[in-house]
């Protein structure tokens, strides 16, 4: 073997190491937002400016799997009534399918979440909020709310890659009392322990990037947002686990609902029992969020009219 081949293997070899590596960074199960977030594959490319083939054709492979899993998280919510109407917005990022840099995934504006299919989606420019894949616009606010809150991430070296937005029932109902916060009454409510953050200071829809910016100021690290007279915001590292985080914390509202309705006095748990719960699941919340995911997307396969991989 030549030295040329021997210098274009171990090239290639190293290309591979890296593209596991980051792969493995990104669907990591343990948390790291006490760490600098660390630099994905694809905005290591966009950083170079180019892309080779079999990069390209990685980020194109990526860039499905990602719309895979948000389009079964729309799919999945509406089956659980937690859509409203064609509004509210999930989203997530992932790489281009051209290879530089990445986009930001949402549902174009118009479709039901149940007819929300991996091909329907369309890839958002952060930094400029246009659409550069697919056919469509997403809603003004969901652009607006969304990039905005990614960009705030960025800056606070926060390692979120998915955003849900909705006006869940339960938790609207909390966001509508005076004292909005989530009681610790439950094991439901416990695993929230300190990672809930509150907005009293709604004005309106989001029709610029400025109320994008402030939601993402208020929440300042923590995964859900409470937004007083509005719904909630949800980020986490994945789609599987957002979908977790969205399906418990509605929950955990309509528990707090239902016991504030009875009249009756409530009992809390105290801060040492509540953080205990939630140090428990959260040291199996990566599998236990994929596991539930996983057997939700086989069921949306069946009883959908829409195959959401499509
Ligand atoms: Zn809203």
């Amino acid at each position: 073997m030549s030295v040329g081949c021997v210098q274009k293997l171990l090239t290639s070899l190293y290309r591979w190491q890296c593209l596991n590596i980051s792969t493995r960074r990104m669907y990591s199960a343990r948390p790291r937002l006490s760490r600098p977030r660390p630099i994905l594959a694809w905005e290591r490319r966009s950083h170079r400016g180019r892309a080779t083939w079999s990069e390209e054709a990685s980020c194109v492979e990526m860039n499905k799997q990602q719309r895979e899993e948000l389009a079964a998280a729309y799919q999945a919510l509406d089956s659980f009534g937690l859509s409203e109407g064609i509004n509210n917005h999930l989203s997530t990022k992932a790489p281009a399918r051209n290879g530089k840099g990445e986009v930001i995934l949402l549902f174009p504006y118009g479709l039901h979440w149940n007819e929300v299919t991996a091909s329907r989606l369309v890839g958002v420019d952060m930094a400029s909020g246009t659409v550069v894949e697919g056919v469509g616009e997403p809603e003004t606010t969901a652009v607006n709310i969304h990039c905005q809150v990614y960009q705030e991430a960025l800056k606070s070296g926060s390692s979120i890659n998915t955003v849900f937005h909705l006006h869940t029932p339960y938790c609207s109902a909390l966001s509508c009392l005076q004292d909005p916060t989530l009681r610790m009454i439950h094991q439901n409510s416990a695993r929230f322990f300190g990672d809930v953050a509150y907005d009293d200071g709604y004005e309106g829809l989001a029709m610029d990037t400025e109320e994008g910016c402030r939601l993402a100021r208020i929440m300042s690290g923590k995964s859900v947002l409470i937004m007083g007279n509005h719904g909630i915001l949800v980020t986490d590292k994945t789609v599987a686990r957002a979908f977790n985080t969205t399906y418990y914390l509605e929950r955990a509202a309509m528990v707090q609902i239902l016991a504030m309705s009875s009249g009756a006095k409530l009992s809390e748990l105290d801060d040492a029992g509540a953080s205990l719960v939630r140090t428990q699941i959260m040291a199996n919340y990566t599998k236990d969020s994929t596991l539930y995911f996983e057997a939700i997307k086989r069921l949306i396969r069946i009883k959908s009219p829409y195959d959401y991989t499509e």
